[in-house]
């Protein structure tokens, strides 16, 4: 597409920088890239006629704006077979009673086929340009998935899971089976060719992969300087567990294997300790949070200003199944409450509770428009993809979101810029939004296609 949008345009430019242009102007070129972004278009027009020759002109009504698509850092595609059931365990009973024996399907091509062609339509039409996504340990159903995001036009990365330890006898594989995989399926990435979508460098976590394995895995990231993606630190018993067995903390053993790069994420960091975010932030690596997961698996609350205020680099994740939407925008409404959950756990004595250990009485809750950094920018920082993607800056792909608050009933007065997107964050669904751009092309209406 070739087109300038005129209305209002909202993107971050950092995690303490928001930016608005009511009645401003975005234009696309047509190689999908964002040529020229801000408040004035006639001015903009007149200084670059070349550029501005031939734009389609799109006028965004009143309730309607433009925002930068959502990231979800961490999401397990083949578990959007079961997302809303099965959330009444711990994390490690619910991966034995529930999900290892789901995922153990995706041995069956035409089983993967139909839930990742879902997935992927259900991500896009909740907003996510970008998703990290977690696939099975079969080599060819992960590489349907991939083959499936680059045919609706999604950017993603896409990692084979590798486990080859702790693991039930029906779901495991041999050391030497995960890496030839790992290695298979990123030659076939190669050839499948796609500037949108990429492997990713996938140990399910810890636990599941033998010192051996984590360091080959760590080996073949180095030498094709791939993306890595993990878990870390999401509940108690699985800390010590790890602990017990690498004889170091949890961010110590992805880090002996050389599984800690800049273009790390691991997905929830809740109990990290202090040292473990030193070396996360030394690495360059970056955390997912996924407050739904944390809460529906009982994991813990994760305390996003910490990471944040230490350096680390923090996006959201839907981390389907453990959490129960594939909408990032879910994801941000529940980082929010999971922050002032925290808050209210430093500053008040609760009854019953004793006297908190983390009192704190200058606790900062978590503000709207930083969760919505979170959800943009801030994925695409934590999946290093943000050279490309995760706002409007100039030169970047115009992955972007038009939103329209009045679809289902129109607010009953005009909104200020900043309230559409309040209006948006706290009302609304994936029925507000009503077009979803990835590198220039509309996604949104072509998911539907078979
Ligand atoms: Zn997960």
């Amino acid at each position: 597409m070739a087109a300038v949008f005129l209305g209002t345009i909202v993107h971050s430019k950092s995690f303490s920088e928001f930016e608005s242009f009511e009645r401003g102007f975005l234009a696309v070129s047509a190689s999908g890239k964002i040529i020229g972004i801000g408040h004035d278009y006639q001015a903009w027009e007149s200084s670059n006629p070349v550029l501005a020759k031939d734009l389609e002109v799109v006028r965004l009504s009143d309730y309607q704006f433009l925002m930068p698509g959502f990231v979800d850092c961490h999401i397990h595609a083949p578990q959007f077979a079961q997302v809303g059931l099965g959330l009444d365990m711990p994390l490690l009973d619910w991966l034995n009673t529930y999900t290892f024996p789901l995922e153990a399907k995706f041995s069956d091509q035409q089983f993967a086929q139909q839930v990742y062609k879902s997935v992927v339509e259900a991500t896009l039409r909740c907003g996510t340009t970008l998703a990290s996504y977690f696939a099975t340990n079969h080599l060819e159903s992960t590489l349907i998935l991939a083959r499936e995001a680059v045919r609706q036009g999604q950017r993603a990365l896409v990692g084979k899971v590798c486990s080859n330890c702790n693991s039930p006898d029906f779901y495991v594989e041999t050391a030497e089976e995960a890496v030839s995989g790992t290695l298979a399926f990123v030659e076939e990435m190669k050839k499948l060719g796609s500037p949108l979508v990429l492997p990713t460098i996938t140990p399910r976590f810890a636990l599941s992969c033998s010192k051996e394995l984590l360091k080959d895995l760590g080996d073949i990231a180095r030498r094709f300087d791939l993306h890595i993606q993990s878990h870390i630190s999401e509940n108690l018993a699985e800390i010590e567990v790890v602990k017990g067995i690498f004889k170091t903390s949890y961010a110590g053993a992805y880090d002996d294997a050389g599984l800690l790069t800049n273009k790390t994420v691991m997905a929830h960091g809740v109990h990290l300790e202090d040292e473990e975010v030193a070396l996360l932030k030394a690495r360059c690596s970056s955390v997912a949070h996924c407050p739904a997961s944390n809460t529906m698996l009982s994991s813990g609350l994760c305390d996003v200003q910490r990471l944040v205020n230490a350096g680390v680099t923090v996006g959201l994740g839907t981390d389907v199944s453990g959490g129960n939407s594939v909408s990032i925008q879910d994801a941000l409404l529940r980082a929010l409450d999971v922050s002032k959950h925290l808050d209210f756990f430093k500053k008040q004595n609760i009854r019953g509770m004793g006297e908190a250990k983390t009192q704190d009485p200058n606790y900062v809750q978590l503000k709207y428009k930083q969760a919505f950094y979170l959800a943009t920018l801030g994925g695409a920082k934590a999946l290093s993809l943000d050279h490309l993607t995760g706002n409007f800056a100039l030169g970047k792909d115009f992955d972007a979101l038009l939103v329209d608050v009045s679809v289902l009933e129109s607010p009953v007065r005009r909104l200020h810029v900043n309230e559409l997107v309040e209006k948006f964050i706290y009302t609304g669904s994936d029925r507000n939004i009503v077009e979803v751009f990835v590198a220039g092309n509309r996604v949104k209406k072509g998911c539907q296609t078979t």
